[in-house]
């Protein structure tokens, strides 16, 4: 069973979302521009969550349109920004785009491509962070009266850092720059009262708060330019042409109701609560932890922390293996081993930034999942200090298998798992992960079978014998990486029972009953 813990990046579709979605999809499927019954529903649905979040964000006399999710809501701000910079006279002396240094990556990259596709020639420039990760307002003072476009964030998605926007809004008074504002990390954990303040363009994300994947919105203030990213059959007030994505809207509606009501999201003091409690396993799991932000300055919901001599993908693997998903930092840079751009414009030390593991909670997260998160971060613990890099490893002649055999070895999908077992008597499964993933439970499939932990580079001391005995033998690893390696090279070693679980423990299925949605959240 999962705790997720990455609701930065991500999080579960709300039930009640879910089945709102279904509706608009199977039911209340008509096009809201249809004139009849069915599209007139449609059209009922749409007006009443616009209306709904119009509320939540304290738009005003804003517009609010939907949009497919932050990214294209940027891309909408920065093409409008930038062409009513290119017309406007009293932004005709602007000689530069300033983004903060921490800003998702689609802000910087939006501001390049719009830059050359209008041919501006801006140049496009970072606002400096300190070490706590907040806005240089010297900088910006000096720069803003020569900008065009001013981009911050309310929050940010790695440090969970809130942005000082007060004292952003300050040093903008009297400079005819444009503002966004990125307020994906903002909604439902941060109040927010849009058309109050001097923010021109703020572009939300509905996947970050349990609605699906695909749809979001974006703020525009009453008077601020705007030029539609999609022409075409003028739907949202031609300001985004495209029939409107009914599902996502409905899914947003569902969750944007359950946060106007209550009882489903926990507020400020009590998600702060949580995460105390989450610091306090993580510290007892890991001395020495450093945290990568303050908590006085951070969103109640994320903790960015790192522990001298443990490299975060070593961290990563540990909690999967304990069964606590966490990142590294922001989900699209996962796959990059480089250590984080946030961290490093904070200029935190290079073993922090690469040691970086960030851990995020929902504000739909309750005290069961949070209990149980606990008590996997301290079994983490644990088998780390039995079990962890400073007791080398556990093979007498370590050396690692000739890289270069690689036979043909067979694969045994997830799903296949429970059969396959049944018709292979005498088989060994061999488990290739790290001494410490080792220390951790097994999920049930792996109950009653013979399991050896033979961590990759102790494999070539074990694999004659294996060979010699003829065994059947199953590899696996997290991804399945390691393990096809390992059942290649026994197979070029002329062992012929040799295979691989494809896809790792991760794509192994979940039995239904450990499935509680509870501790998704
Ligand atoms: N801005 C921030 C702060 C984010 O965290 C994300 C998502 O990772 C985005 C923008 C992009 O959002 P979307 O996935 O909706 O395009």
């Amino acid at each position: 069973m999962d705790i997720y813990l990455d609701a930065n990046a991500t999080t579960p579709v709300l039930p009640v979302a879910a089945q709102a979605a279904l509706a608009a999809m199977a039911e209340d499927f008509g096009n809201p521009s249809s004139v009849h019954s069915t599209g007139l529903k449609a059209r009922a649905l749409i007006d009443g969550v616009r209306e709904r979040a119009r509320r939540i964000v304290g738009a005003g006399a804003g517009r609010l349109l939907f949009t497919s999710g932050a990214t294209e809501g940027i891309q909408t701000a920065v093409l409008s920004a930038l062409s009513a910079v290119r017309s406007r006279a009293d932004l005709a002396g602007a000689r530069w785009l300033l983004y903060g240094a921490t800003e998702h990556k689609a802000v910087p990259e939006a501001l390049r491509h719009w830059n050359a596709l209008l041919g501006l020639g801006l140049e496009v420039r970072a606002i400096p962070v300190d070490t706590q990760g907040r806005h240089d307002l010297a900088f910006l003072r000096e720069h803003a009266p020569g900008a065009g476009l001013v981009c911050t964030m309310a929050a940010n998605n790695e440090t969970g850092v809130v942005s000082d926007l007060a004292g952003i809004a300050a040093a903008l008074e009297n400079v005819a720059a444009f503002w966004m504002v990125d307020c994906v990390q903002a909604l439902g954990k941060l109040p927010l009262a849009l058309a109050a303040t001097r923010i021109d363009y703020a572009p939300f994300s509905g996947h970050k708060l349990y609605a699906p994947k695909g749809i979001g919105l974006l703020y525009v203030r009453a008077d601020a330019p705007f030029t539609p990213l999609m022409a075409g059959g003028g739907q949202e007030d031609s300001l985004r042409s495209g029939t409107e994505n009914m599902a996502g809207i409905a899914g947003l509606g569902a969750v944007l109701a359950a946060l106007e009501d209550g009882g489903t999201f926990r507020n400020h003091a009590e998600l702060s609560a949580f995460r105390l409690q989450l610091l306090d396993a993580l510290r007892e799991a890991l001395p020495g932890l450093v945290l990568n932000a303050p908590l006085e300055t951070t969103l109640p919901t994320t903790l960015n922390f790192a522990v001298p001599g443990l490299p975060s993908r070593l961290l990563q693997d540990l909690f999967d293996a304990g069964g606590v998903r966490v990142s590294g930092g922001s989900a699209c840079s996962a796959a990059k081993a480089a250590p984080s751009f946030v961290l490093q414009a904070m200029q935190l030390p290079d073993w922090q930034a690469a040691g970086a593991v960030r851990l995020s909670i929902g504000p739909a997260a309750d005290a069961v999942m949070v209990r149980e998160a606990c008590a996997r971060i301290r079994a983490c613990g644990e088998a780390l200090r039995r079990h962890g890099p400073q007791h080398g490893a556990l093979c007498e002649d370590p050396g690692a298998l000739d890289a270069t055999l690689s036979g043909d070895c067979r694969s045994v999908l997830g799903e296949q798992l429970a059969d396959f077992l049944a018709h292979q008597p005498g088989l060994v499964v061999v488990d290739v992960r790290e001494p410490y993933e080792h220390a951790l439970p097994l999920p049930d499939q792996f109950s009653g079978l013979e399991v050896h932990a033979v961590p990759m580079n102790c494999l070539a001391s074990a694999a004659p014998a294996w060979v010699a005995s003829g065994r059947p033998l199953l590899f696996f690893c997290r991804s399945g990486g390691r393990s096809r390696q390992a059942a290649q090279a026994l197979a070029a070693m002329g062992h012929e029972q040799s295979w691989t679980l494809a896809g790792g423990l991760a794509l192994l299925p979940q039995p239904a009953s450990a499935v509680d949605p509870a501790l998704y959240v």
